[in-house]
């Protein structure tokens, strides 16, 4: 018998901790504030910063928003961050991915202060990750772990299998878990015989974006399913990248989508602004 992984839930619960948070740091007359860019007119990229922008307002986050066209030059872009980062007023500073295709997004995650890295992109951040110190994870990734530690669900010493290698979800993911002790194997696009690895997997990780990626006869018996994909399906519901009425089945644990990791990333969000805010205070 599975266990769904209320990731809307438990984002919710974060959220209204966060914002008791805010409301202590609003009294000593500090206003947490996050700025996001857009480049260009991605629809989904405008709908996930709606989404960014309803949960700064449930946790009294001041937001703004810096719309960009899609014939920006690189250096107007990079111009932009530079003002962000040099104004008090902000703490948080959020690159919406994807950008228009010339625009170099690595250059621009460079030039995000790591201090107000909220994404945890910038290469000081990730290093930070990378080594064991304090710095901003990515989003995804830290409300992935949350998520197992909320449901108590042991991650040392545990085989945990992530499928996708990107730098948003699949690296940093590997990095948080090899940091709370699993063993940790990637797999992507070119890795042979992917069902004999993942059958290994105490806790499976698909970040893919692909209809139908893990099906049943992937997932051992018991195992811990976590579910990053974000797909269409053929009738036009978000769907992840497993096949999850028949792989609840066999899984202690999965995660639905929508209502598991998505939410979740944005909660991280919220603390990883609060967190900034506070350190950019001097507020530990
Ligand atoms: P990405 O940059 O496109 O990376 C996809 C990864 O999947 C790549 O590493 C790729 O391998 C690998 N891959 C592709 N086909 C494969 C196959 N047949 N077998 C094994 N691996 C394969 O995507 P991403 O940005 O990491 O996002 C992945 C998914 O998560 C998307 O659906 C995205 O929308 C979703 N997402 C959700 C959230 C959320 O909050 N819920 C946040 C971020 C992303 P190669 O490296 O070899 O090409």
């Amino acid at each position: 018998m599975y266990q769904l992984i209320d990731g809307k839930e438990l984002a919710k619960n974060i959220r209204q901790e966060l914002k008791k948070e805010n409301d202590k740091l609003k009294e000593k007359g500090i206003n947490a504030k996050l700025a996001v860019i857009l480049v260009g007119d991605d629809s989904a990229s405008k709908v996930y910063i709606k989404n960014k922008s309803k949960a700064c307002n449930d946790v009294g986050i001041e937001y703004e928003e810096i719309l960009l066209d899609s014939n920006t030059t690189m250096e107007e872009l990079l111009q932009v961050i530079e003002n962000l980062n040099k104004r008090d007023d902000i703490n948080g500073i959020l690159l919406q991915s994807p950008i228009p295709n010339g625009l170099d997004i690595q250059k621009a995650f460079e030039k995000i202060d790591y201090r107000k890295d909220v994404d945890g992109f910038n290469p000081v951040n990730v290093g930070k990750l990378t080594i064991g110190q304090d710095g901003f994870i990515p989003c995804t990734p830290y409300g992935i772990i949350k998520m197992l530690e909320s449901y108590n669900i042991p991650i040392e010493g545990k085989n945990a299998v992530v499928i996708g290698r990107s730098n948003i979800v699949g690296k940093p993911l590997s990095q948080c878990l090899l940091r709370k002790h699993a063993t940790v194997t990637i797999c992507h696009s070119r890795t042979k015989n992917i069902k004999d690895i993942t059958k290994s997997a105490d806790i499976l990780i698909s970040a893919v974006g692909k209809l139908n990626m893990v099906t049943s006869d992937m997932v051992k018996d018991g195992a811990v399913v976590i579910d990053v994909g974000m797909n269409r399906n053929e009738n036009g519901k978000l769907a992840g990248d497993v096949d999850f009425e028949n792989v609840k089945e066999k899984a202690s644990y999965i995660t639905p989508v929508p209502g598991g990791v998505g939410p979740m990333t944005i909660a991280m969000l919220m603390n990883n602004v609060i967190k900034a805010t506070k350190l950019q205070n001097g507020i530990n």
